[in-house]
């Protein structure tokens, strides 16, 4: 059930609708709007009975919501979520395009410093590597753990890159809130319920991969787990799933992105490098993600990639990056998109003022 609150309703209004519903044992969820501010209720003991709120002041009405999700939904927040970092133009969601660039994992310091700079130079405002990998064998590499998660908070102490990296219990949740800006959730515990409920809770945004056989519907319910509990900063990651095709690791759902943007007012991210597991495919399905309509992209970047300790496939060499990140640049005027970040072509107000 969904309240909606009346255009210019007082903040004590609202608040006595959150009473309201916290006291009959449901959770309130205050979303504001441009237009107005909208309260989800979530809880699993039924509906509420509309005519309850429906009197209070302030209340315009009260909807009963059909979906199975209700916090991630447009009819909750009809504006686009935008998630941003104070202090920075980086955004996932906003006017600017989202470029998180790195490692699959980080493999020793040197290595990490020297994508870094790399990525940092060619434009990308973030930078992912994994410290805890969820890999298929228990004998490939399982990351550096809390090692990996210091010299990625080097690295943005650095570089003023975003630290984005994947958490696979909630021990290594625990630890890793310390030091990143986006806790992932990767594709492989998307309906790890407890892990889900245990980002909603955290206070750093969630980027949440979607499931290998995750239907749209599956994957929306996921994001609604984090949000139930109270973190609304989430954003969505298509990976590819898993079809019969065999030319590539997995088929990229590029379908997938303006099904979400219709239903839903999450921003929502493209991982070509999962999604095709193919270096010679990653930068033309980068062109058409951006294209599509995506806030941003996840690239795997190495630069030494035959000697990777995973992913080396579908890793890009820095130059290839580059060259990626130069055709993004032409194609986002195209969706009224912009490039923020510090690369040769960018026009942020920072990049203006060192080349003045
Ligand atoms: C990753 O981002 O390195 C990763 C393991 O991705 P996914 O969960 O999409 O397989
Ligand atoms: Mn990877």
């Amino acid at each position: 059930m969904l309240v909606v609150m009346q255009a210019h309703a007082k903040e004590e209004a609202i608040r006595a609708v959150c009473d309201k519903i916290e006291a009959l044992g449901y959770r309130a969820h205050s979303i504001p709007g441009a237009e107005r501010t909208a309260i989800g209720i979530t809880g699993n003991r039924g509906e509420i009975e509309p005519g309850t709120l429906e009197e209070m002041p302030g209340v315009q009405e009260v909807i009963r919501v059909t979906k199975p999700y209700k916090l991630v939904s447009r009819d909750m927040k009809a504006e686009n979520t935008v998630v941003s970092f104070p202090g920075t133009d980086a955004t996932f969601g906003g006017p600017g395009l989202a470029i998180v660039a790195g490692p699959c994992a980080i493999e020793s310091r040197e290595q990490a410093f020297a994508v870094a700079e790399r990525v940092h130079r060619a434009g990308a405002q973030f930078f992912r590597g994994g410290a805890y990998k969820p890999r298929t064998s228990p004998y490939a590499f399982q990351g550096l753990g809390e090692e990996a998660l210091q010299i990625m908070a080097d690295i943005r102490d650095q570089f003023g890159l975003k630290i984005v990296t994947e958490a696979i219990d909630n021990e290594s949740l625990e630890l890793l809130e310390e030091y990143a800006d986006v806790v992932q959730i990767g594709a492989r515990n998307m309906q790890n319920f407890s892990l889900l409920k245990r980002a909603g809770r955290s206070r750093k945004p969630v980027l949440l991969k979607r499931g290998m056989s995750a239907t749209l519907e599956e994957f929306l319910m996921a994001a609604e787990y984090v949000m139930s509990e109270g973190n609304y900063n989430v954003i969505l990651c298509e990976r590819g799933v898993r079809t019969f095709a065999d030319h590539t690791r997995n088929t990229l759902d590029l379908s997938l992105i303006p099904a979400v943007q219709r239903l839903s007012h999450l921003p929502i991210v493209v991982d070509p490098s999962h999604g095709t597991g193919k270096r010679n495919k990653v930068t033309p399905l980068s062109r058409a993600a951006v294209a599509v309509g995506a806030d941003g992209l996840l690239i795997e970047v190495h630069c030494d990639p035959d000697k990777a300790l995973s992913d080396g496939m579908q890793s890009l060499y820095p130059e290839q990056f580059e060259e990626l990140m130069s055709q993004v640049r032409q194609i986002a005027p195209v969706v009224k998109r912009t490039v923020p970040g510090i690369g040769e072509h960018a026009t942020t107000a920072a990049s203006v003022r060192s080349r003045a």
